[in-house]
């Protein structure tokens, strides 16, 4: 049988030095050598999961096939590698505790004082060896910094497992910054040595240093690394500032990381193959064109909110050959008594995203930017509350129910087009209830949404993540991810049908709509679902990539759609 190798990746000195991309990248430059992986995160915080987090806080949450609510950094490793991860992937502080005080509550204990050596860390080593179970390599990221006092069970448990499966089956590498010192004109090595000490002091040595510098370490600095931090001078590893994290799995592959885990791990392994990544890197790297979106959101302060939203959209961009320009904008800039009307930079945009989102703020500058779209004929692409929107626009604008609106921003609204789910009318606990995990939903003939995904249905192998298969009736067959607990009140799909809209995706039973579309405008589609977490750089999600085509030939001195000057600017109207 064989014996899986952990990788454990801890991070130093300062946060947000990319510990997410360089795991990720690990495991695609193992994936690339043949090697049959998983991946996991152990967030240090107390949260079941990050389900309940407000977006400013956390970032994105990243939901999987099986409904979990995850840290941002799990999409990460779905858009590097071919894996799809699961609950068990990413562990929380939280969880372990949950069933550890479960446990004792249960009389498992025996009597036994509850501590966090042993019981909280052999929970941690437990759930660490769930994913791994069959795997050649466990990629293993710990959140946070050496120092926290947070992670310190999750480093006691990790230290152990060294013990527990053998020297040759684990490996640490330490991810750390060497800054580079202007007026000194120095790299400097300090912080790295710092930070390794701390690592030691909990008994962690580290084999692999990956050093976060905006220029490739020079031999000398990379010594003295080596030397103050007991490591091999080749095991110090550059991850020099890219243009794109695309770039990244290359750059550590020529710093060459992968072979020196295999090395350390002693493990048989292909040379990689890492055409795929050149081919990205490369088209990244040359654009000749580009294409602006505007994104009108409320959380668009905080960039981390939308970060497969914003990945998708490079994605798309790749699939076209084409530079995206994302611009965030702030819905709430067209509210308020003295607005004029002015869409300030979304008017220059080629097309228009509302994505996602909770809470009433900022949904009648939404509305606003829907009806510009609209009538304007600029693609226009709804993600989940962005589709609820588009619907609650049309009800008001065009079928003349100026009240309609969401129950969840109107209890009261005479035409609920948006309502509260059936299933959701019972819940009163707010984590991990919501309509989570993938969802079929089945695409009529005859629609926009078929013709995009039918682009690829005939060529399923080379779409592993999005494959769409022929359903009945030569219709098709997706399964894309959800997080909502509102939907599409079928009580008004009639009046909308005869007015040109088109319910283009329903669940096979027909009662969810999941996508929704409009005749008589070049692209104007809203999904329920989520499909910015299922696309990858190798794989673009088909939505994004027809909306960036779409958005594309807007530009075109053919296109349907008005110059930006000559742009009908919806009425006034109170907000
Ligand atoms: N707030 C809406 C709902 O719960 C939309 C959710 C979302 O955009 N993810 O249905």
């Amino acid at each position: 049988m064989n014996k899986t190798k952990y990788i454990f990746i801890t991070g130093g000195v300062v946060s947000s030095l990319g510990k997410g991309i360089a795991a990720a990248s690990i495991g695609a430059l193992l994936e690339a050598r043949g090697l049959n992986i998983t991946m996991q995160k152990l967030d240090p915080y107390i949260n079941v999961d990050p389900g309940t987090m407000n977006p400013f806080q956390h970032g994105e949450v990243f939901v999987t096939d099986d409904g979990a609510e995850t840290d941002l950094d799990l999409g990460h490793y779905e858009r590097f590698t071919a894996i799809s991860l699961t609950k068990k992937n990413n562990l929380t502080s939280g969880q372990v505790y949950d069933s550890v005080i479960l446990n004792e509550r249960n009389g498992v204990y025996l009597g036994k004082t509850v501590q966090v050596i042993p019981h909280i860390t052999d929970e941690i080593k437990r759930r660490i060896s769930i994913p791994s179970e069959g795997k050649d390599v466990a990629i293993i990221e710990i959140g946070g910094t050496v120092g926290d006092i947070e992670s310190l069970p999750f480093l006691e448990a990790i230290r152990q497992f060294k013990l527990d499966k053998g020297r040759e089956n684990v490996l640490y590498v330490h991810l750390t910054l060497v800054p580079y010192i202007k007026t000194a004109e120095e790299l400097k090595t300090k912080p790295t040595q710092h930070s390794v000490k701390e690592l030691m002091a909990i008994g962690i040595e580290p084999s692999i240093i990956i050093c976060r510098a905006d220029r490739v370490l020079p031999r000398d600095i990379r010594e003295k690394i080596a030397l103050f931090c007991n490591v091999q001078a080749d095991a110090v590893i550059t991850a020099k500032d890219e243009d794109s994290i695309y770039d990244v799995p290359l750059s550590l592959h020529k710093e060459g990381l992968d072979s020196k885990i295999v090395e350390f791990l002693n493990i048989w392994a292909k040379t990689p193959d890492l055409g795929e990544w050149e081919r990205i890197s490369a088209t990244l790297k040359n654009f000749k064109n580009s294409v602006t979106i505007g994104v009108v959101g409320k959380y668009v302060n905080m960039k981390e909110s939308y970060k497969s939203l914003n990945e998708s959209l490079v994605h798309g961009g790749i699939a076209n050959n084409v530079r995206v320009n994302i611009k965030y904008i702030n819905s709430e800039d067209f509210e308020g008594e003295d607005w004029e009307g002015d869409f300030g930079e979304l008017e220059s945009c080629s097309g228009i995203l509302v994505p996602g989102g909770f809470g009433s703020r900022g949904i009648n500058g939404m509305l606003r930017a829907i009806t510009f779209a609209r009538e304007n004929k600029i693609p226009y692409f709804g993600i989940c509350l962005g589709m609820q929107l588009m619907t609650v626009e049309y009800a008001r604008n065009v079928l003349g129910f100026k009240e309609a609106n969401s129950v969840e921003f109107d209890p009261q609204t005479p035409h609920p087009v948006i309502h509260l789910m059936e299933d959701q009318k019972n819940v009163d606990r707010m984590g991990g209830t919501m309509r989570l995990g993938s969802f079929p939903c089945v695409i009529s003939k005859n629609t926009l949404a078929f013709r995009i995904y039918s682009k690829n249905s005939k060529k399923p192998s080379a779409d592993k993540k999005n494959c769409a298969r022929i359903y009945q009736d030569g219709n098709i067959l997706i399964n894309e991810r959800h997080r909502h607990r509102f939907e599409f009140n079928n009580g008004y799909r009639e009046k909308f049908e005869f007015s040109g809209f088109v319910f283009s995706g329903l669940s096979p039973d027909g009662t969810l709509v999941e996508i929704s579309e409009l005749i008589n405008h070049p692209w104007y589609v809203g999904c329920q679902f989520h499909p910015e977490f299922k696309s990858s750089p190798l794989f673009p999600h088909p939505l994004f990539r027809d909306f960036i085509s779409a958005s594309l030939k807007s530009l075109n001195p053919e296109k349907k759609t008005p110059s930006p000057a000559r742009r009908k600017k919806p009425k006034k109207t109170k907000a």
